[in-house]
């Protein structure tokens, strides 16, 4: 890599690379003990750096509250940790799988083993959790751990890798720097499976540089998610849960609705009341301490530059009232903003918006919203919100996407024992409790034979015997 000043952050990594790879090659893998004793240190770093990591990640934000980390980031990994220590034995144990009549009395079992060195590519829109909740799943799935965080949340970067430095050798987890290039030289080092979470657009990046090491990958990638409003839905409920989500980080969530598609006929009542749940919830001035900034002026400016375009293309604005443009960006707090009448050749309809702007199209016949969605990119979330089953079922069977809610937003992604993960063009993969444990190890089918077996023993010269042998078997299976 030519870049300059990169020389020894890049050795560093790559040293710290082959240490781990060497051990994972020549040690035996760590037992149940071990897995677990690297999970409680885990989780008393967590514990011991719980106020320092929000408080680090607040300043790198410019302002987000304590407690919507400590709700969306601490909690989340705590019960991960929880989750996989408790379960981690019966995870690690050979399981069980039938075996074919004609290898009786014969046994299968599939072994979970470690991969060996896991990397992890994070973003910052929630650096604690997407740093560590990817290296929980590869630590008990017995890997040695490797972290790139995010360069835009450099305060947190720096915070987690002198208390992982403290906690961990680096053989077992490390984090390394951000510097410019970091991210190059780490994506191009054969890990042996590599866990990106970012961009879409990154992430082909990453997948054509792991791809030259045949390094399997998860992807875990944005894009739009819908929220379509059936005509039977509680508009009242609607307008609560998607405000909600939308003004969590302020709309920097992978999952966060991104668009609404609403009937007709109950577009105006729903942006009436979305308006008055996200005035609630957060008021109508910048200081606000419950709501969160935007991560720098480049991304606030995005934001700003999508809402101009869509006003010019006829686009209805509902925000605050009243509102003072500088008060609010001096503080990177973008307003919570209802763009009504969307039309997908506007630039918001055809980027993640990742802010709090929330453009609403209507719609006559219950067939528009599915055709729209299968003729974008496959969405990370779907939400939809009604109680008209038959619909809602006919949804869920005709759109594909990474997840999906009913009656709310967001809540999927919280369920221990389901898979986060996209489809398509929001990523590929998937991790969390069980999911993460098998993606990140080699579930080796292992054959053991039965001295007892007379099949397996169909050696040359094949003769008469041979043949009853096979008749019997297509017989009997
Ligand atoms: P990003 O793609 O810009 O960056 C993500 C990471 O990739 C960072 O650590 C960055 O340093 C690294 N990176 C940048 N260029 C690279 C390169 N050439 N090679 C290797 N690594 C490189 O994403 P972001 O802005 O940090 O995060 C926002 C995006 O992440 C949104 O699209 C959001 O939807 C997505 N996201 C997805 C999930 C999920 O679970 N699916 C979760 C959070 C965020």
């Amino acid at each position: 890599m030519d870049i300059v000043g990169l020389a020894a952050p890049a050795n560093a990594i790559e040293a710290i690379f082959h240490r781990q790879r060497s051990l994972s090659r020549t040690a035996p893998p760590p037992d149940l003990a071990e897995r677990l004793d690297r999970l409680r240190r885990l989780r008393g770093l967590l514990a011991s750096h719980e106020e320092a990591f929000a408080s680090a990640i607040s300043d790198d934000f410019g302002h987000r509250p304590a407690i919507e980390t400590m709700l969306t980031e601490t909690l989340f990994l705590l019960g991960e940790i929880k989750h996989t220590v408790r379960s981690l034995k019966g995870w690690m144990a050979p399981r069980r799988v039938a075996t074919q009549l004609q290898f009786w009395p014969a046994k299968n079992r599939l072994l979970p083993q470690p991969l060996g060195v896991v990397g992890v590519i994070a973003p910052w829109n929630y650096p604690l959790q997407l740093t560590l909740a990817p290296a929980i799943g590869a630590i008990a799935a017995g890997n040695r751990v490797m972290i790139k965080p995010s360069e835009f949340a450099p305060r947190f970067a720096g915070l987690l890798r002198e208390a992982v430095g403290k906690s961990f050798d680096a053989t077992e987890l490390a984090v390394t720097g951000i510097e410019n290039g970091v991210a190059e030289v780490f994506s191009a080092l054969p890990f042996d499976h590599l866990v990106f979470t970012g961009s879409t657009k990154v992430g082909r990046i990453v997948a054509a540089a792991a791809g030259r090491n045949l390094t399997p990958v998860t992807l875990e990638l944005g894009g739009k998610s819908p929220v379509i409003v059936d005509r039977s839905a509680d508009v009242a409920k609607v307008a609560e849960r998607v405000a909600y989500a939308k003004l969590l980080n302020a709309g920097q969530t992978c999952i966060a609705p991104d668009y609404v598609f609403v009937p007709e006929a109950m577009r105006d009542a729903l942006a009436e009341q979305l308006q008055s749940a996200m005035t609630r919830m957060i008021g109508s001035a910048p200081a606000n301490p419950d709501y969160t900034s935007i991560i720098s002026d480049r991304h606030y400016a995005r934001l700003d530059g999508l809402v101009a375009d869509a006003v010019a293309r006829g686009a209805g604005l509902v925000q605050p009232q009243a509102i003072d443009t500088a008060a609010w960006k001096s503080r990177r707090k973008f307003p919570p903003t209802i763009l009504l009448g969307a039309k997908p050749e506007m630039a918001i309809m055809q980027e993640e918006i990742f802010g709090p702007v929330l453009p609403i199209m209507s719609y006559r016949d219950a067939g528009e919203p599915i055709a729209y969605v299968n003729a974008h990119d496959r969405p990370l979330a779907l939400y939809w919100f009604g109680e008209d089953t038959a619909t809602r079922d006919d949804v869920l069977a005709r759109t594909v996407s990474g997840g999906a809610t009913i009656n709310d937003c967001l809540l999927h992604f919280a369920q221990v024992n389901q898979p986060m993960g996209g489809v398509g063009a929001s990523g590929c993969g998937a991790y969390h409790g069980p999911w993460g444990f098998d993606a990140f190890s080699k579930l080796k089918p292992v054959f053991y034979r039965s001295p007892l077996n007379r099949f397996a023993d169909a050696y040359p010269p094949y003769g008469p015997k041979i043949a009853r042998l096979i008749k019997l078997i297509r017989f009997v299976s």
